[in-house]
């Protein structure tokens, strides 16, 4: 195992639910991130995958101080990123950076490229005209753009290369930990492969880890060394991305796959169907959070599977796996 970089323990976000329109007695909670633990290894990339809603996006934006969790911790480097200020603020803020799904969102239209490219360095470093100018250019070729581009405004750039300006700017600081949202489901799916593309060769030559959140199993086959699949706030099933692939065994995960990627004839099994919505996450079932969906559920469905390593690195929490119940 390579050494990790950044440790996430049993993080949580719950969010109160009050009485009323405008507020009042809290009712209840919901419980976009309950639990969650995971390990993100130095130049590796870890996967989270999961339907919209299942809480990803509320992870990642709680690894990037976004959010103030409710319970756990998020460590970087042994520190607790929750808890810096001052000079460990800034350390963080230039080892960890994000690019988000929409690269119009992203970008000031205002802004020319080389001062968006520029901008977390200049906010982070003391640095020299001379030094931003060279850094913004050295950077603006290792996502493939040329260094005059830099004159140039968003929109007079495609769709993939504004995502490139996006990643530009997040590189710049040689950041430890690149959070990648989506990173490429608002492009065309030609320009896709080419992102994805970009980003494994940057990965190999600049040693960046990254954090995917995706949807797109394709994409995360190609692009992650580790997988973990969330349901409802939790993760259900991690491990390497050839066990989750190739030995999927949680219900949700072999249905999540079933319904997304083409099985190879030879590999065909009995297809798991995931039946009907996901639940409410103001009334989520109690016990097992999937068995009001799952093709397998048992009775001892009603208490909360425990995780369990069903090989090294693999970690499935279902009853089916529990060895009582298996
Ligand atoms: Fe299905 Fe039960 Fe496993 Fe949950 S614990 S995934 S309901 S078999």
């Amino acid at each position: 195992m390579a050494e990790p970089l950044m440790v996430v323990e049993s993080l949580s976000k719950h969010y109160p639910v009050s009485e009323g329109q405008y507020g009042g007695r809290t009712v209840g909670y919901v419980k976009a991130v309950d639990g969650v633990s995971f390990t993100i290894e130095k130049g590796r990339t870890l996967a989270l995958v999961g339907e919209s809603g299942c809480g990803k996006t509320t992870t990642a934006r709680l690894v990037l101080r976004l959010r103030t969790p409710t319970g756990g911790t998020v460590k970087l480097e042994e520190r607790d990123v929750h808890q810096l200020s001052g000079a460990d603020l800034k350390w963080f803020r230039t080892s960890v950076q994000a690019v988000f799904q929409d690269p119009w969102a992203s970008l000031s239209p205002r802004m020319r490229v080389r001062d968006i490219v520029a901008e977390p360095l200049v906010a982070n470093h003391r640095v020299s005209k001379d030094e931003v100018r060279e850094r913004v250019g050295v950077t603006l070729e290792k996502v493939g753009m040329q260094r005059w581009q830099g004159d140039l405004y968003p929109h007079e750039f495609s769709g993939g290369q504004r995502q490139r300006v996006a990643l530009a700017s997040a590189l710049i600081t040689e950041p430890r930990l690149l959070v990648l949202d989506e990173p490429v489901s608002a492009l065309d799916v030609s320009v896709q492969a080419q992102v994805m593309n970009l980003l494994k060769d940057l990965q190999a030559e600049l040693g960046t880890a990254f954090l995917l959140i995706s949807h797109d199993l394709a994409t995360v086959r190609y692009v992650a060394d580790h997988v973990a699949v969330m349901y409802m706030g939790s993760i259900v099933e991690s491990g390497s991305v050839d066990q989750i692939f190739e030995t999927p065994r949680h219900p949700y995960t072999r249905g999540l796959f079933d319904a997304a990627l083409p099985t190879h004839p030879r590999n065909r099994t009995e297809k798991l169907e995931i039946k009907g919505e996901m639940p409410s996450p103001l009334n989520p079932p109690t016990g097992c959070r999937f068995r009001t969906r799952c093709p397998q559920v048992m009775s001892i469905c009603e208490t909360v599977p425990e995780t369990i390593e069903v090989a090294q690195g693999h970690r499935v929490a279902c009853h089916l796996f529990t060895p009582e119940w298996s």
